[in-house]
């Protein structure tokens, strides 16, 4: 299916520097910060700065340099960030059955503690 992206949403008002964010990394062609709302003690969101609205959208429709340049901003990241040593948690919520809050790409990582099992009912 085609995406419709929507370039009044909050992440795209972050990458024009409408809004502040906590910046964690820069590249070329991604962007992460800190979430407002972080649910363990490490959750940062990884973003191309494309308009992409969700993971499958980006990996169909992004150029190789976008690709791999967001790859590698999600190692450096973790890597920054330390989270192989007890393991995290990578996710990257999509549409309406995604529960996603914001239609522009993001994969959340979040460590720093025992995150449970990966689904709870409800
Ligand atoms: P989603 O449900 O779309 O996967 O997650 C969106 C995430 O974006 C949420 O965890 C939420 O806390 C975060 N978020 C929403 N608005 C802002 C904002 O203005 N700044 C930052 N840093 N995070 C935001």
């Amino acid at each position: 299916m085609a995406y419709t992206y929507d370039p009044q949403n909050i992440f795209a008002k972050i990458l024009r520097g409408e809004i502040p964010n906590d910046t964690v990394l820069e590249t070329e062609h991604s962007l992460a910060f800190n979430d407002i709302r972080p649910q363990a003690p490490i959750h940062v969101l990884v973003i191309p700065k494309g308009a992409y609205v969700t993971y499958d959208d980006f990996a169909a429709n992004a150029s190789d340099a976008e690709i791999i340049d967001y790859t590698r901003a999600i190692a450096k990241v973790c890597a920054m960030k330390g989270v192989e040593a007890d393991g995290f948690r990578m996710i990257s919520n999509a549409g309406e059955n995604g529960v996603q809050e914001v239609p522009h790409l993001h994969v959340h990582i979040l460590g720093g503690r025992g995150l449970g099992r990966m689904l709870e009912r409800g």
